[in-house]
């Protein structure tokens, strides 16, 4: 029978869920200045830089989450259960885009926060989500970093109604607020 094979892949399904979403393929911040609303905008992130300097300054896991909208694994992060006092800078150009004081620790695997700090983070979409089979068409929130374009997770509805940003922490640096 086929049962066994379908209650497992719900189980996978379920179990990968939110890293699904952030795996799933669309517009990007780092890919977002080719993509902006018009081809003429003008759009360009502040810090640029060529793949080959973006490989020298990340290690190939920061690259792959942070230049190709990857996802961390499950709990990868020390900071997804921590919360100590401080700020959260982008790793591609230490921006600080989140700080301790609208983190929100949720035993979902990843960093969550409820705003990012002010004129820090932009948002793009992910258009195709395979995972999020709806008749009408739909697309998650993407967040970039507003000076480098570097993906940091999404916008989600994550618990109990609550809009958060789901991050993944290695995209992170964090700066103890005594230090
Ligand atoms: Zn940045």
């Amino acid at each position: 029978m086929y049962g066994k094979t379908s209650n497992g892949r719900r189980a996978f399904l379920k179990a990968t869920a939110l890293s699904a979403v952030a795996m799933a393929p669309g517009l990007r911040g780092a890919k977002a200045e080719t993509q902006a609303n018009s081809p003429d905008d003008g759009f360009k992130f502040e810090v640029r830089r060529t793949e080959e300097e973006w490989r020298a300054i990340l290690t190939p896991e920061e690259y792959h989450i942070m230049r190709e909208g990857g996802t961390e694994k499950f709990n990868e992060s020390p900071y997804h259960a921590e919360m100590p006092e401080g700020t959260y800078a982008c790793k591609g150009c230490n921006l600080t885009l989140y700080s301790s004081k609208w983190k929100k620790v949720v035993d979902m695997g990843f960093v969550f926060f409820k705003h990012a700090e002010p004129n820090s983070v932009l948002t793009g979409l992910d258009i195709f989500n395979p995972y999020m089979k709806k008749k009408e068409p739909d697309a998650l929130t993407e967040v970039h970093c507003r000076r480098c374009g570097s993906h940091m997770g999404h916008i989600l509805i994550v618990t109990k109604g609550n809009m958060l940003h789901c991050i993944n922490g290695t995209s992170l640096q964090f700066t103890p607020a005594s230090a």
